[in-house]
């Protein structure tokens, strides 16, 4: 992907870009009381809030719609803070556009689907705009690498992708599961493109959002997305994930921001201690093909001798004299289950093979 820094975003040394504001705009008053607080932190440069609500029943507040535009303009205007909004039909982006909103962005509802993903896209064709992706509800990378192709191949450069999480379905305390082996994969693959967290909609709650965005931070990701109202629980939309601009200025002045690279003193060393992992690394994975290559020898002898893959005793005995030695050596017990599950699996998938091949 062709994709460029947005220039004015990061202008503090060292900080994650912040973007703050309501989930939704719900009175003029309301959105300019939130932008004038907020422009008082100087770590917070952009203004959101989301005129257009995706709600999940209807019934329920959908926001204000294009009246909210006007407020927006004021914001700008009066504080100088940049805006976003979420856009979901073509629509939107073009009344965003006329009403220079600086930042674009698509909902996590809206990136499921290629089919709007391309509409919106092509509304945005030839234009200057910075556009934010966030991820698909569901975890799958390449629906979210994929919603990124689409707007960068309609021209648009200056691009960053949000984490908001992944729904789950397993019970966690998180509205939406962080899964940030996601994200971290989505950095190794387009190593060049921004990723904004979105701390309000993973935690669902205020009480974790701070360590949430720590986590974001201790894991170099390039801003953090808040929702901020200035009465959170009178809030009309996500009341129980909103903070008030206050907490959010004691939030970012709790975070701990460590440095990203250090003394030649410490690069060395740490270099040294790299080279250490490399090489036993390569030794762990000899000796995992060496174990796999038995495993195929035993496969063999079994299917031979008429005898079944899965010896429910020995896998027993394996566990129970695998955790011993491991948890003995000072490894964690539920690590050492997953990996000696995996590996039995792996293990009866080859004996599976073999046994086929016959
Ligand atoms: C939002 O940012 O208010 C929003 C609707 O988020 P998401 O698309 O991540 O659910
Ligand atoms: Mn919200």
């Amino acid at each position: 992907m062709d994709i460029a820094r947005p220039p004015d975003l990061w202008t503090l040394d060292n900080f994650p870009i912040v973007i703050a504001g309501p989930c939704s705009a719900e009175s003029e008053e309301q959105v300019l009381r939130t932008a004038r607080q907020l422009a008082k932190i100087p770590e917070v440069k952009v203004f959101r809030s989301g005129l257009w609500k995706p709600r999940t029943r209807p019934g329920t507040f959908e926001g204000v719609g294009e009246k909210g535009m006007q407020w927006l303009e004021k914001v700008k205007a009066e504080t100088g803070l940049m805006t976003t909004v979420e856009v979901a039909r073509p629509e939107h982006v073009e009344l965003a556009l006329k009403h220079g909103i600086d930042i674009l962005w698509l909902g996590a509802r809206t990136v499921v689907n290629p089919f709007v993903v391309q509409e919106l896209a092509e509304a945005m064709k030839g234009v200057s705009v910075t556009v934010m992706v966030k991820n698909p509800i569901i975890p799958d990378l390449k629906l979210w690498i994929g919603a990124l192709e689409r707007v960068n191949t309609a021209g648009i450069r200056q691009l960053l992708a949000v984490h908001r999480g992944f729904h789950y379905f397993k019970k966690s305390p998180f509205r939406n599961a962080p899964m940030w082996e996601i994200p971290i994969e989505l950095k190794r693959l387009v190593p060049q493109l921004p990723i904004i967290v979105d701390p309000s909609h993973i935690c669902g709650r205020r009480d974790l959002l701070q360590e949430i965005s720590q986590k974001a931070v201790d894991l170099e990701m390039d801003g953090l997305m808040l929702e901020v109202h200035e009465n959170p629980e009178a809030a009309l939309t996500d009341a129980a994930q909103q903070i008030t601009p206050d907490v959010l200025n004691t939030l970012l002045n709790n975070l701990i921001l460590r440095k990203r690279t250090g003394s030649p003193a410490f690069e060395n060393r740490l270099e040294a201690l790299r080279t250490e992992i490399d090489k036993l690394d390569g030794e762990m994975l000899q000796i995992l093909a060496k174990r796999l290559e038995i495993i195929d020898e035993i496969g063999d002898y079994k299917r031979d001798n008429n005898i079944t893959i899965l010896q429910m005793k020995r896998w027993a005995g394996i566990i129970t004299d695998r955790l011993s030695i491991g948890t003995n050596l000072g490894l964690d017990e539920q690590f050492l289950k997953k990996l000696l599950n995996l590996i039995h699996k792996e293990s009866i998938q080859r004996q599976t093979k073999i046994f086929n091949k016959k």
